[in-house]
Formats: structure tokens, sequence, C-alpha cells
């Protein structure tokens, strides 16, 4: 685990050392859990960003975009619930003035019954070699059955208390679990108390009498008071699709975990309208996509699992995450939720409009069913960068640190290097770099050695170095170098932009979302 966070801290490290993620106003000493990205980290956010709009939007004929603003009528927060329910329990340790999230210290205290039953496989494992059968020594060695029966029982008395909303149970829970303060070591604890997470601020001048409104905690809200729009002038019909990107902004209790819990964020989120009675089917339907979408980017099947939710939220009537691996444990990045007609009916309710769908194949008449999938840009961010970042000792005792990024996201595509600064070398590099900057973004670089500027390369997770040397000016060709084999190839120019192509666009990975 300390292992684990070490490399946490190096990635924070590497993050700002190459440009992609800084302390938001960091010269005024930052500003809590808010970030800029630099100079590498907003072509990342960017790729993400068209990877997630063109699976989506282009793949799907029947999902369409929509950017909708960041203000909102107040009343739709009122009719969505966040006024009355966006909260989350928070608890204080006394002695060190610090402030958890009631839920999350229990679920950290339910991961460690996890890694005590891992130990214990990874510890049998180790003794029986090719022998050893996982699922017949879970079923009956001791010590992993009373581990899971106190998760089981713990997680039992967990959810009953949040479904119940009860937040002295939570509280008891912490006391009888014997949840210690990570900063001062103590039991000290407060009552567990309801937060609201939304940001608030004032619309028109005082005189003329200002209006509270928020800024918005989801995008959602924004496609379902748009649904009408976009169903009537696209002539949409069920079930078909609303997409949007955007900031959200929540006021989080805890925000220690660099990018992974930010109060201003962003999200890539799809709302499916379909007919009621059909929603499962569809919620299942967009779980696997959504998994295959994650999973088309070969960062490792097994670092992908489903989490279904303890609680559900006070519209859904089916969630799950995809959680991703990161240096601190299986998180979510994703969640997928069965929205009901909830928030379509209620805000019919609250506007005093009429909000239904005229179905011809039925002839009726009815409010659509919602499954909605959401994802954090930022949090699919990290997961990348937690995914790709390896440190490599090299033959001869060298090491190098290298993003391994999946090539269509890579924020840099290809580095055009001159062998060396003299004989024409570097004119034709600019000419190479001239025509593939059409396409392609491209850095050109030609200070220091060659082996030094593979290692910038690396770094940042370019895919392809090419290298124009003498015989480059003789035959046409240059040095193609791969970033992950480390290997060298040499290939005529003219055959450099179709490689080049083939990887770094979306289309092999979206063949096999449609498969
Ligand atoms: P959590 O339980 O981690 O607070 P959530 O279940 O409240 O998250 P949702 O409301 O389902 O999150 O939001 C959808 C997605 O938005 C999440 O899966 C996550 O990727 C992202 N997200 C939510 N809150 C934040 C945040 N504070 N910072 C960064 N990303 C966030």
């Amino acid at each position: 685990m300390a292992q684990q966070e070490d490399v946490f801290k190096k990635l924070v490290a590497h993050c700002k050392e190459y440009g992609f993620v800084f302390p938001s106003s960091e010269i005024y000493d930052g500003l809590g859990a808010v970030y800029d990205y630099g100079q590498n980290g907003v072509e990342l956010k960017n790729n993400i960003k068209k990877y997630w709009w063109d699976a989506m939007v282009k793949l799907n004929d029947n999902v369409v975009g929509l950017d909708s603003a960041i203000f909102m009528h107040p009343t739709i927060w009122k009719a969505s619930g966040h006024v009355d329910a966006f909260n989350d329990p928070l608890i204080d340790n006394k002695d060190s003035k610090k402030r958890y999230r009631a839920d999350v210290l229990i679920e950290e205290q339910m991961a460690k019954f996890d890694d005590k039953i891992e130990k214990e496989i990874n510890k049998a494992k180790k003794k029986f070699g090719d022998e050893f059968d996982e699922a017949k020594f879970r079923e009956t060695n001791p010590n992993v059955l009373r581990e899971q029966a106190k998760k089981d029982a713990l997680h039992a008395r967990f959810s009953k208390a949040l479904n119940d909303n009860n937040l002295e149970e939570l509280r008891q829970i912490i006391i009888d679990e014997e949840i210690v303060c990570p900063i001062s070591g103590t039991k000290n604890w407060t009552e567990v108390r309801q937060f609201n997470l939304m940001f608030s601020t004032e619309m028109g001048s005082t005189a003329d009498g200002a209006m509270k409104i928020y800024l918005r905690p989801e995008t959602a809200q924004g496609i379902f008071v748009n649904f009408l729009n976009v169903q009537k002038t696209g002539r949409m019909k069920i079930p078909f699709g609303i997409a949007q990107i955007g900031k959200a902004f929540r006021n989080e209790i805890v925000a220690r975990q660099f990018i992974f819990r930010m109060r201003e964020f962003e999200q890539m989120e799809m709302q499916f309208f379909v007919r009621p009675g059909e929603e499962m089917k569809w919620f299942d339907y967009w779980k696997s996509f959504r998994l295959k979408w994650h999973k088309a980017l070969g960062m490792g099947d097994e670092n992908y699992q489903y989490h279904d939710h303890d609680k559900l939220a006070h519209y859904a009537n089916a969630a799950t995450d995809i959680e991703f691996r990161m240096p601190f444990g299986f998180k979510e990045v994703e969640g997928i939720h069965s929205r009901t007609d909830f928030d379509l009916s209620s805000h019919a309710k609250y506007s005093g409009k009429k909000i239904e769908y005229f179905d011809p194949e039925l002839n009726k008449s009815y409010t659509p069913y919602v499954i909605e999938t959401s994802i954090g840009v930022d949090r699919m961010f990290l997961s990348i960068l937690a995914g790709a970042y390896k440190e490599e000792a090299l033959e001869g005792g060298d090491t190098r640190v290298v993003l391994r990024l999946p090539a269509v996201l890579a924020p840099v595509k290809l580095a055009v290097l001159p062998l060396i600064k003299k004989d024409g070398l570097p004119e034709k590099a600019r000419e190479i770099m001239n025509t593939m900057k059409l396409e392609f973004n491209c850095q050109y670089d030609e200070k220091d050695s060659i082996g030094k500027r593979y290692r910038r390369q690396d770094a940042i997770g370019t895919p392809f170095c090419v290298t124009v040397d003498h015989q480059t000016l003789e035959d046409n060709t240059v040095t193609v170098r791969y970033r992950d084999t480390m290997q060298q190839e040499r290939i005529n120019i003219d055959a450099l932009h179709a490689m080049i192509s083939k990887q770094v666009t979306g289309a092999e990975l979206f063949k096999k979302l449609l498969e």
C-alpha cells in the first residue's frame, strides 16, 4: 500500500513537471481542490472528450449533442431534488479538526477486509503454486471466511443506515468499528451532519432584487429541460439520447486526492430516453457499451469492474459504477443510472408544462424513462495517467519514466527530431513537420542528444519519434522509434502518414465498440 501511495505521489509530481496539471492559483498558494491543465494536460483532456463524443454521438445514430448553459433557473434544482437532497454526511475529528465524509470512512474500513483477504490469497498462491484453486480457497479457508463475514455484516449495517438516512447510526458504526482519524489517530468524533454540496451565487443587481442561483452540480438537468426542444426540432424517435460535455461544481467536503475529487470539474453525460418498462434492457445495453468503451483503450481488462450502488439516489431504480484500479484501490470513474421518469415528471410538475412524448407505434403519449451514463473527464484523465505511468529499468542499468498512453489519447502524436543541428537536417525535419502538423499534434525538438530527446517524449507519452539523418537526404527514409518497445525501424517518408494515422485515429477502437 505504502508503495502504491508512493507511485501516486510520483504521478502527481510528474503531472506538474511535464505540464499536465497545475494547482490552481499556485502563486497565491493554491485553491483547495481546484486545478489547471497545462500544455500537455489540455491536449490529453481534449482527446478524452473527443473519444467520448465520437463514440456516443458519431457512432450512435440515435444520440445527438447539446451544450446548455451552466446558469439555470433556480427552480430546476428544486425540481431535481438537489436543493433538498444533494447532501453528504460529514463528520469532524475534534483533535485534528479535520473533516471527513462519514460514508467514505466506512467504505475504507470495508476495503481493509478486502485487503486482508487479498493477502491471505497471495500467501496461499505462493505456497501452492500451480495447484492453487482460488475459488475453493475463498469458500473454505477459515481466515478468509472470517474476514468476509465481518465485511458482509458491516456492509449490511452500512447500507441500512444510508437507506434510512440514519446519521446517528453512521456515527455509531464509526465508533463500533473503532475507526480513527488518520491525522490525529484518535476516535474523538463529532456528530454526523448533512452538508449540501451546491455552490450558489447571485444574478442581477441587488437593487433590482437579485436572484439566488446555483452553479450546476451536474450537466444532466440541462438535458432534461431541453428534452422537448431537441426531440421536436430533431424529430427524434424514442429510444434516443442527448449527450453533453460541460463543467460541474460541487463543494466537496474532503478533497485530498488530486483531480479525483475536485470542486470544479467536467462531466460527459448522456441521457437516453426510452419507453417505460424497457429501461432495464437499455440499462444493461449501456452498461455493457460503456465498459467496452473503457476496455477498448487497452489499459488492461483486469483493471475495470462494476460496482452496484448500496444506496440508490432518490431518482434511480438501478445504478452501477464502472471502477478503475487507481493507485489507491478500485474507484468509481463512471456511473450508469436508471433514472425512471423522475426528472421529466418533476420538471413537468414544477414548470407547469406538459413534457411527454407521443409514440406513433403505440399511438399514445407518455413520460419517457431515462438511462444515464455519467463520467468525469478529470477522473478519466487520472485513471488513464495512473494506468499509463511506468518506471522501467532498461538494459545497462538505466531507467526511464514512460507514459504508455493509448495513442489515440496521447497529447503529442509525433516528435520530429533532426539527428544534428546542421547539414540541412533541421530544414528537412521542418519540412516533414509541416506536412504532418496538418493532421497530427507534432513537436519539433533539436536540443540535446537524441537519447535525451527520446526520454522527454517518453515522459509525455508520445507514441512515435521520427529521426532525420544524413541518409534521409539521400533516400527519403527516416527512423521511426516506437515508445513502448523502443524499437527502431527505417521507413519511407511517404509511408509515415498512413502508419501514424492508423494508430492515432479512433476508427480502430470504434470498430471494437460495434462488435
Ligand atoms: P462520488 O461518490 O465519488 O462522490 P458520485 O457518485 O457523487 O461520485 P456522480 O454524481 O455519479 O458521482 O457523478 C458522475 C461522475 O462525475 C463520477 O463518476 C465522477 O467521474 C465524476 N465526479 C463526480 N464528482 C466529482 C468530483 N468532485 N471531482 C471530479 N469528478 C467527479
